[in-house]
C-alpha cells in the first residue's frame, strides 16, 4: 500500500492524528530529503526505515520504490505540506496506480488551499499554475492571465517576488488588486489584500522575505 501522509507547512500543530499513526504503521517511509524530514519524524518520535525520492529520481526509481509496496506499507512526505501538490509525489502516484497498488490519501495542511481561502477571492472557479515559468512560456502565461475569469494562485520565492509583481503590473494595471499571503501557520501569517503597486513598495521594503502564495 501507499499512504500518501500531509505534513504540516509550518506549524507542528497541523500534523494530524491519522498522518502521525500512518508514519508509525509503515515498513518504509519515502521523503524528498531524509535530513529534512528526519527532523519532523523525530519531533513525532515516529522511527522508521526511510528513503529519499526528490525532483531528480526517476520513473525507474518509482518503479522499484511501488515494487517493495507490493508487500509492504511504504507511506510518502513531502518536505511540507499535501504530497503531489508541487512535489515529486506524482511519479510515485503514477507508478502505484500502474501496478494495482492501494493508495490512501491523509488530507493535512498545504500552502494552496489555506492562502485561497484566506484570500477572500472567489473559490468556486480557481486554477493552481504553481511556480510561474522562469523563461519559456512565462510571457505566453502571464497574456493568457489578463484574460481569465477564475481566481489564479501562484507559489513564489521571496527572491523573484519583486520580478513576478512588476510581470502582473506590465499584464494588470497598479491599482489591481491582488492577495500575497505570507508565512502562513506561522506566528507571523499575514494576508495583503493590496493593490500591485503598494505591493511593490512593501517588496522593495523586503517585507516579504519567507515562502509566499499570490491569490489574485
Ligand atoms: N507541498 C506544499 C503544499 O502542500 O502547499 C508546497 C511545497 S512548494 C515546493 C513550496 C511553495 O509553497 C513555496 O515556495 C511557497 O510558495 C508555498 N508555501 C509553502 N509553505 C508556505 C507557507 N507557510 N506560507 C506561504 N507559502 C508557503
Amino acid at each position: 500500500m501507499l499512504s500518501l501522509v500531509s505534513t504540516p507547512i509550518w506549524n507542528l500543530e497541523d500534523m494530524t492524528l491519522r498522518a502521525i499513526r500512518t508514519l508509525k504503521e509503515a515498513d518504509l517511509i519515502v521523503c524528498e530529503d531524509t535530513r529534512h524530514s528526519g527532523h519532523l519524524l523525530k519531533h513525532f518520535d515516529v522511527s522508521k526505515p526511510l528513503q529519499s525520492f526528490h525532483s531528480h529520481s526517476t520513473r525507474e526509481q518509482a518503479k522499484k520504490l511501488m515494487e517493495r509496496a507490493q508487500n509492504e506499507h511504504v507511506a510518502y512526505i513531502s518536505d511540507a505540506g499535501t504530497p503531489g501538490i508541487s512535489d515529486p509525489a506524482y511519479l510515485l502516484i503514477q507508478e502505484a496506480i500502474e501496478q494495482g497498488i492501494k493508495i490512501e490519501v491523509i488530507p493535512g495542511a498545504s500552502a494552496l488551499l489555506t492562502g485561497l481561502i484566506g484570500s477572500g477571492l472567489h473559490m468556486h472557479d480557481f486554477r493552481f499554475l504553481w511556480f510561474l515559468p522562469l523563461k519559456k512560456w512565462r510571457q505566453t502565461l502571464l497574456k493568457s492571465l489578463a484574460e481569465k475569469d477564475y481566481t489564479a494562485i501562484i507559489y513564489e520565492s521571496p527572491h523573484r517576488i519583486e520580478k513576478t509583481l512588476s510581470d502582473l503590473v506590465t499584464i494588470f494595471w497598479p491599482e489591481y488588486r491582488v492577495c500575497l499571503a505570507r508565512e502562513l501557520t506561522k506566528i507571523h501569517e499575514t494576508y495583503h489584500r493590496d493593490t500591485l503597486e503598494n505591493l511593490q513598495k512593501e517588496a522593495k521594503k523586503g517585507v516579504f522575505r519567507w515562502e509566499i502564495v499570490i491569490i489574485f
